[in-house]
């Protein structure tokens, strides 16, 4: 199979067979099949994914940094009120507290940083680009995250919304029939445990890499549960010889595969990012004995701009799963593979 077409490419001169490819797969693999894309960004997706590709293609196309394009795109859906899984505005733990966990990492060093339970920082992905780069340490979390945070001039801040408090209300009022919490009468909440990231991966004009994993985690988790996405290496891993991959999704799965570092290495060994990408979600599977009531979700960019995604499960029917690109070519949505479908 080809996996050198890129979407537009693709669907610009597409022969019969191709076409019967892009519909039976319905996933578009895009690339640099002669051309290296560089500058480029990606993330896990979403109208925030594409907001995200826009402020840090706004550093990338003038020469800026990929750690500070990657900033600058993670801090947009942070302090996006409406996004309800990252940052400020994300769904509260049990107790209806915020707590964020972040993490950065810079491919050219590999230095990294992250901080994990996070309380009252509206940008918990700046807070560890400063772990990263004006401490001797990698992770710092709870409230000697937020006293270093505090330290270098964030201010604290109520990250709880009005949405987000409405959504945990509901949830606590719904959680037992034998306690003293009573649902409204038009109730017609489903209890859903809301997840969601956001992955923002970039290569620079000049190859360096880096990427930053940025989460409000399990929504109603137990106070100070902490996910994959501030542990390098599960929901984040950058290097700049291979590329860049983050993962979404059941946290502690991610944790016990090593998931994102996995797919840089099965880069580094010679797959591309698709294959890379599916590969983990092919394992973290096996090791359920094919059995899997969860989904994860890997993204990942190689150092020549070539991009790949893939979930571990997924609705019977629906396009794969998002992510979004931005290079010179512009800024899209494109769908990766389900592995599972249900
Ligand atoms: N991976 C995140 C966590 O486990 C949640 C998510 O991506 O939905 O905290």
């Amino acid at each position: 199979m080809s996996e050198k077409i890129s979407r537009r490419g693709f669907m610009k001169g597409s022969t019969k067979a191709g076409l019967a490819f892009y519909l039976i797969n319905k996933f578009s693999l895009r690339s640099n099949a002669q051309e290296i894309q560089r500058p480029i960004v990606i993330t896990s997706g979403g109208r925030s994914g594409l907001e995200a590709n826009e402020a840090a293609w706004e550093v990338l196309s003038r020469g800026g940094s990929a750690l500070d394009a990657v900033e600058k795109g993670a801090n947009v859906v942070e302090l996006d009120p409406e996004n309800t899984s990252v940052g400020y505005g994300g769904i509260p733990n049990e107790e209806g507290v915020v707590e964020l966990d972040a993490s950065i990492m810079c491919g050219k060093t590999r230095n990294a940083g992250s901080v994990g339970g996070l309380r009252n920082i509206k940008t918990p992905s700046s807070a560890a680009r400063l772990v990263m780069e004006r401490s001797d340490h990698i992770m710092l979390v709870g409230e000697g995250a937020l006293k270093f945070a505090k330290a270098h001039g964030f201010k604290e801040e109520d990250l709880l919304t009005e949405r987000a408090r409405k959504i945990w209300l509901r949830w606590k009022e719904n959680l037992s029939p034998n306690d003293d919490w009573f649902p409204p009468e038009d109730n017609k909440y489903e209890i859903e445990r809301p997840q969601g990231t956001i992955n923002v991966l970039a290569v620079d004009t000049y190859g360096n890499i880096a990427g930053i994993t940025t989460t409000s985690g399990l929504g109603f988790k137990i106070p100070g549960r902490v996910g994959d996405s501030p542990i390098i290496g599960a929901g984040l891993y950058v290097d700049n010889e291979v590329g860049a991959a983050g993962a979404t999704g059941r946290g502690e799965e991610v944790i016990k595969i090593c998931g994102s570092y996995q797919v840089v290495e099965n880069m580094r060994n010679g797959m591309t990012p698709q294959q890379a990408c599916e590969d983990v979600c092919r394992r973290i599977i096996k090791w359920h004995n094919g059995k899997v009531n969860f989904s994860d979700k890997f993204v990942a960019v190689n150092k020549d701009g070539l991009t790949g995604c893939a979930q571990v499960r997924g609705r019977k029917g629906a396009r794969g799963p998002s992510y979004t690109v931005f290079d010179k070519r512009g800024n899209e949505t494109y769908y990766g593979v389900t592995i599972i479908t249900y």
